[in-house]
């Protein structure tokens, strides 16, 4: 059969579209392979808020992604360092410590200067201002090392990387779902594709697998994750049904990583039960809650909210608020801490309720009324003595009840009262193929499949029961950028033996 591509790329979020690129850069003729139609192209990256955690030594380090910071803004911002070593450490801490440590080096190491490729295909950058940092004393103070973001979040990331695609004559087919892989003797050289309702087969000489992982299949996610977990909101795309990893163990890949384990946030109670493309931006998260204290319908408190920064607590809180009656719980404000909310609870898709007194909040809410008041008065006569600062973990906590809450123990008493219900939203499941470093997928003992490479959130290993924030585009950025460069030279080796 004519090879008409050297590289099939399959997917069209960050990883596969950056993994186009760099196979291209190697000067390899690449396909894009996107099982959406043009209009619901980007997967889950295109639904992100565009946050990307990188490892930097200095604020120049930073003022060099984004050049168009002046000296007079920089003057008022106070951004503490946030080397290799913080970040590898903090995925380490996040996942118990079992992140595979050569991919977590990988991941980390290579941060910084795959973030400045981004910027040479035309990714812009901009300060994750509003989410991650909170102004004291007249200065901006960043905090949780994710100062970082793409323009216009993950819509300009995805916008930026197709434009980069269409300048480099890259082609993409859209409504072509990869089905199965090609395999001749020991090598991977195509892929079988249903493309507008036709499968056929199609010959490359290597195959990037960057299609997402199983978070849209309920009957999968059910499987693997757990029966509650068929009640989980999709919060990306519809597309991500584990295509790419059932393909790549079919062809005798080795599954990696947690495959009990993902991310999953909670949501606004009323959000899409999976993505809507029309409402992309990550608007529906609820993730000032370690300023709040949250309740289940019964009126208990189930985490500690304040445990640490959201970014290291919002992707493991999804999976507790799933295991409380009906799935949902509710994020209680007062007046004081409502100013602080991030930008999301003053949109018009916000659920939320509002009331002058406790009493009359609680009344609206189809909850335990007496046990959801005496839990709110019990936690504010908990409430210990100290000063109250959202940009540190302040240390104001509560003592004698359970659980107890570590950081941003603010007492819940001035109206008016403000209550927001979330639910569990899935974002991708934490079970995976196994890639090394190259991102070559990995056989049973380990060997690498010649001629069959992965990337972005099908990678397993990397992220285990919790996920340090705006690592999943830098993973998927880093390995996408890897398995391309690597694909291509894999062709041109295989050109060579011809
Ligand atoms: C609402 C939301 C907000 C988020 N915010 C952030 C954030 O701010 N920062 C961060 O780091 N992470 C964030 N994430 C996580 C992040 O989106 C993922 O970690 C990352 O984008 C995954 O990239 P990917 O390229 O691996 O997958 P995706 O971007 O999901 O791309 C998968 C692609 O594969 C295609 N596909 C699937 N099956 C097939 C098939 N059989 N054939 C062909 N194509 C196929 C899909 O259509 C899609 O184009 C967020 C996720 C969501 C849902």
């Amino acid at each position: 059969m004519k090879q008409a591509y050297d590289v099939i790329v399959v997917g069209a979020g960050n990883a596969a579209l950056c993994s186009a690129i760099a196979a291209s850069e190697q000067g390899a003729k690449v396909v894009v392979l996107e099982k959406a139609p043009k209009h619901k192209r980007g997967g889950n990256s295109f639904f992100t808020d565009g946050a990307i955690r990188v490892a930097y030594e200095d604020f120049h380090q930073i003022r060099e992604i984004i050049p168009d910071i002046t000296d007079e803004e920089a003057d008022k911002i106070e951004m503490p360092v946030y080397t290799k070593d913080d970040y590898y450490d903090d995925l380490m801490r996040v996942t118990a410590g079992k992140s595979d440590t050569d991919l977590a080096h990988q991941l980390v190491g290579s941060s910084l200067e795959t973030i400045k490729w981004m910027r040479q295909q035309g990714v812009a950058f901009e300060l994750n201002a509003k989410n991650q940092s909170f102004i004291n004393d007249g200065k901006r103070h960043f905090w949780g090392g994710l100062p970082l973001k793409t323009k216009n979040k993950g819509i300009g990331l995805i916008g930026q990387l197709f434009h980069r695609i269409d300048e480099l004559g890259i082609d993409v087919l859209y409504e072509a779902r990869a089905m199965k892989l090609l395999k001749e003797a020991d090598r991977v050289n195509g892929v079988v594709v249903e493309h507008q309702g036709e499968a056929k087969a199609l010959q490359g000489a290597s195959v990037v697998l960057a299609c997402g992982s199983f978070e849209a299949d309920k009957e999968m996610r059910k499987q693997h994750i757990g029966d509650e977990w068929e009640a989980a909101i999709v919060r990306g795309t519809e597309f991500n049904t584990g295509d790419g990893i059932e393909m790549a163990l079919a062809v005798g890949a080795q599954k990696y990583g947690e495959w009990s384990g993902c991310h999953s946030i909670g949501t606004d109670y009323n959000a899409p039960r999976v993505g809507d493309f029309e409402k992309p931006g990550d608007i529906f998260k609820k993730h000032s809650y370690p300023i709040s204290i949250m309740l289940n319908k019964d009126g208990q408190r189930f985490v500690d909210e304040g445990a640490d920064f959201r970014n290291y607590t919002y992707a493991k809180y999804g999976k507790e608020i799933l295991k409380q009656k009906d799935h949902v719980a509710y994020q209680i404000y007062d007046v004081t801490l409502r100013p602080l909310l991030r930008e999301e609870y003053d949109l018009e898709e916000a659920t939320s309720f509002q009331a002058d007194t406790l009493e009359e909040l609680v009344d609206q809410l189809p909850v335990n009324k007496k046990a959801f008041i005496e839990t709110i008065y019990e936690y504010n006569d908990a409430v210990q003595a100290g000063t109250f600062n959202p940009s540190i973990k302040d240390g104001k906590h509560t003592e004698g009840i359970t659980p107890p809450k570590t950081n941003w123990a603010a007492k819940i008493e001035q109206g008016p009262f403000y209550a927001f219900p979330v639910t569990c939203g899935i974002t991708f499941a934490f079970g995976g193929l196994h890639v090394n470093t190259d991102g070559k997928v990995l056989d049973e003992d380990a060997q690498p499949i010649n001629g069959l490479f992965a990337a972005g959130e099908m990678v397993g290993g990397i992220f285990y029961e919790n996920y340090p924030g705006g690592s999943g585009l830098m993973s998927g950025a880093v390995y996408g950028k890897i398995a391309g460069t690597e694909a291509g030279k894999y062709v041109q080796s295989v050109n060579v033996m011809k």
